[in-house]
């Protein structure tokens, strides 16, 4: 494009609230074909609340929340702070916790009152040699509900599950649907649990899932994409999005989300609504006509 129309299109886009960094960007984002969407804190509003908690039988409820609570205190994790935002809501108070570690994208382990606490996926439990058949089936009705399961082991054994629950942003199911119409492929690309994601993507109209991704294959997901022949375009918000959005041929960060994301980014969409991926597209669309 002729500098002049990409001055025009990075103007409209920031009076829209959205970011431009590059001509190359602005060029690029109407070749896009596929749109990769990050599931929390992007399609959903990232405000995690804990609904749920399901002691194993035989196992004080009080005693599960104030544990999971203490291995939690330390994390950074937003679902990490929704559960002990709702701990503390009820009336509990986190004990402190010694030898805290956290394993990306699976969970935390913490000593807690002298008892070992592990607190995450199942897989982090299986990982340490914990059964978790006695809290599968609860945890599959919870992520049924579209609420992300968070199960908990003590000393070694099953303890039980928690669920966090977020809301999805108010126009998420619009602007993915606008996306459709403009013949644009949306995927969701998450670390959360498959079912979980599963009932989110319906919720949204979303028909392509790749969930329980970890952090450092979020690039990979993307290179594939790519090496399907796809021009895809990814949105995201967090830190684990950063080499996802890097490795994208347009990179579009949530506004409200981490510097980390909005510096490996090509596009930044000031409100965090999805709207503004379709506002993108269109736009570049718009300045690319103009030329020929
Ligand atoms: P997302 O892609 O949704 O941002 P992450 O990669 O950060 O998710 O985490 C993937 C999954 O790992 C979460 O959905 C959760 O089940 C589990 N997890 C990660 N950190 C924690 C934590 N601090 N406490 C409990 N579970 C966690
Ligand atoms: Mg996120």
């Amino acid at each position: 494009a002729t500098p002049l129309s990409v001055m025009v299109g990075t103007g409209k886009g920031a009076r829209a609230g959205i970011l431009i960094r590059s001509a190359e960007a602005l060029e690029t984002a109407h070749k896009l074909d596929t749109v990769v969407l990050d599931k929390t804190g992007t399609i959903t509003a990232g405000k995690p609340v804990l609904t749920d908690v399901h002691p194993i039988s035989g196992f004080d409820r009080t005693a599960l929340l104030q544990l999971v609570a203490g291995a939690e205190a330390d994390s950074e994790h937003p679902l990490a702070q929704a559960i002990v935002t709702g701990v503390r809501d009820r009336g509990l108070r986190p004990p402190m916790a010694t030898g805290f570690d956290s394993v990306t994208g699976k969970g935390v382990q913490a000593t807690v009152d002298g008892r070992a606490v592990l607190v995450g996926t199942a897989r982090l439990l299986n990982d340490a040699g914990i059964d978790t058949a006695a809290l599968t089936p609860v945890a599959a009705d919870l992520s049924a509900e579209g609420k992300t399961p968070v199960l908990a082991a003590v000393d070694g054994r099953p303890a039980g599950v928690l669920a966090v629950a977020d809301t999805l942003k108010a126009d998420s199911a619009t602007a993915i649907t606008a996306l459709e119409h403009l013949g644009v492929d949306v995927v969701m690309l998450t670390g959360d649990d498959a079912r979980t994601a599963a009932a989110i993507a319906a919720q949204v109209g979303i028909g392509r899932v790749l969930a329980e991704v970890l952090p450092e294959h979020k690039a990979d997901e993307i290179r594939r994409l790519q090496g399907e022949g796809r021009c895809v375009g990814m949105v995201g918000d967090g830190i684990n999005d950063a080499p996802a959005l890097a490795a994208a041929d347009v990179g579009l960060a949530i506004g409200t989300g981490t510097d980390v994301a909005i510096e490996a980014a090509d596009i930044t969409l000031i409100s965090g609504s999805l709207g503004g991926v379709v506002t993108a597209i269109r736009l570049s669309r718009a300045t690319m006509r103009n030329i020929r």
